[in-house]
């Protein structure tokens, strides 16, 4: 089970062969491969140590092994290879300097990096024969009769053909690592491009809730700079922008339902003698104070007051009829009359002359307008501070021929 280096470590060449082929694997490639090629094989790291056991060991070298001398020179003879080997990055062989066969290192380099040597050898190519194995066995101190079989029972074959099976182990070597390191490249790849996909959704939901924020967020400044369009900065209550938006859609509902509709049309009494007299700031103040007067009297969500323009105000009044609406102005005239403020340390009370009108029942009228509506409440208002002010003129809904 190879488990995957980072992708980074990868790149860098930070990374051994059993990082990216299993060792399991290799072994049996290697057991396979000297099986048939009748060589002795196994695979080693830069600095000696084993990565896989040894293959197909010959039965000469085991012999030679047991013996100290032998070992000593064995051992000597794989160092010099594995120097030999660390020059190029070329199979490297050679003729052991124990008993003379003929040993070989491939080195395994992926990617440009040489990350092991794939040994082959111990075989007799020719150069030993049994007069030297019998002087190797008295100068080591083997058993010369079972040194001397074993040898004879080995294949002895030829350089050439030796070089043809390094040739074809390297080639195969390099071409497994390769591709499997392909594979874990790819893989590792592919991890990290997952996890980008993870980031970049994390990322995404973040931007989508930054979005929805904002949009939440601009969606209430444009309530609120809509709903300041339609507000009387000086008393709270709608402006001439909110009439317009607000009477017809009044209108047509009440038509729709047959509801009766009054309005009311209110202007201040000699309030300019107000302004001359104490200031324009008392007068604002006396606009203020008629309009929170007014506010409480009439009723809450259903009725709704606008500055028409100046000290002039609109009341109006959904499902009143006129004489309903005749009432309330009686109240509301009273109210204002009522009013009694502090100016410049004088008491001062101001009036209100009104004019209403209004449809009790929608029989035989399509539409109005609500410059009609206002209009009509106008010219009764006209009447009223033409009969003195500080009084209510209540008369029917006069119908523009346009209408
Ligand atoms: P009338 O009884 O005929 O209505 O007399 P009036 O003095 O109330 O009417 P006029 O049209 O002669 O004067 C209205 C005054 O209201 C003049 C104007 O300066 C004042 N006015 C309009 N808007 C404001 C405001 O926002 N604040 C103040 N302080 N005064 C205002
Ligand atoms: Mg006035
Ligand atoms: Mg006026």
């Amino acid at each position: 089970m190879v488990t995957a280096p980072a992708e980074s470590d990868l790149r860098r060449g930070n990374y051994s062969l059993a990082d990216i082929i299993s060792i399991d694997d290799l072994q049996n490639l290697q057991d396979s491969f000297a099986k048939a090629n009748r060589v002795a094989s196994t695979i080693i790291n830069l600095d000696g140590s084993p990565i896989t056991s040894f293959s197909n060991y010959s039965a000469v070298c085991a012999l030679v092994r047991q013996t100290e001398k032998g070992n000593a020179n064995c051992a000597r003879s794989g160092r010099i290879l594995g120097e030999l080997s660390l020059q190029g990055q070329q199979p490297a062989c050679h003729f052991c300097h124990s008993i003379g066969f003929m040993d070989a290192a491939a080195p395994i380099v992926i990617d440009g990096v040489h990350l092991a040597n794939w040994l082959i050898g111990q075989n007799c190519i020719g150069t030993v024969d049994a007069e030297r194995v019998a002087a190797y066995a008295e100068e080591i101190g083997a058993n010369k009769r079972q040194l001397l079989a074993a040898f004879d029972s080995m294949e002895k074959i030829s350089e050439k053909e030796f070089r043809d099976k390094l040739d074809f182990l390297w080639l195969m070597a390099n071409q497994i690592s390769n591709q499997a390191y392909q594979h874990l490249r790819y893989q590792t790849m592919l991890v990290s491009l997952e996890q980008s996909k993870e980031e970049l959704t994390v990322y995404k939901d973040k931007l989508e809730e930054l979005v929805n924020q904002r949009t939440a967020e601009l969606e209430k400044a444009i309530e609120k700079i809509q709903q300041i369009s339609i507000t009387d900065a000086l008393t709270g209550c709608f402006n001439r922008g909110g009439i317009n938006s607000n009477l017809p859609r009044e209108i047509k509902r009440a038509r729709r339902y047959n509801n009766p509709l009054s309005i009311l049309l209110f202007d201040l009494d000699h309030f300019k003698k107000i302004n001359d007299t104490y200031g324009h700031q008392s007068g604002d103040t006396v606009l203020q104070q008629v309009v929170a007067t007014i506010q409480p009297l009439v009723r809450d969500g259903v009725d709704w007051l606008a500055r028409y323009g100046g000290e002039e105000f609109l009341l109006v009044m959904p499902l009143t009829s006129r004489a309903e609406g005749r009432f309330v102005a009686e109240r509301l005239r009273q109210a204002i009359a009522d009013i009694s403020l502090a100016c410049v340390e004088e008491q001062v009370s101001i009036t209100a002359s009104f004019g209403i009108t209004g449809i009790d029942s929608w029989e035989g009228i399509d539409t109005i307008s609500h410059e009609t509506l206002l209009q009509s409440a106008d010219n009764y208002l006209y009447r009223a501070k033409k009969g003195g002010r500080n009084q209510v003129v209540s008369g029917p809904l006069v119908i523009n021929s346009q209408d």
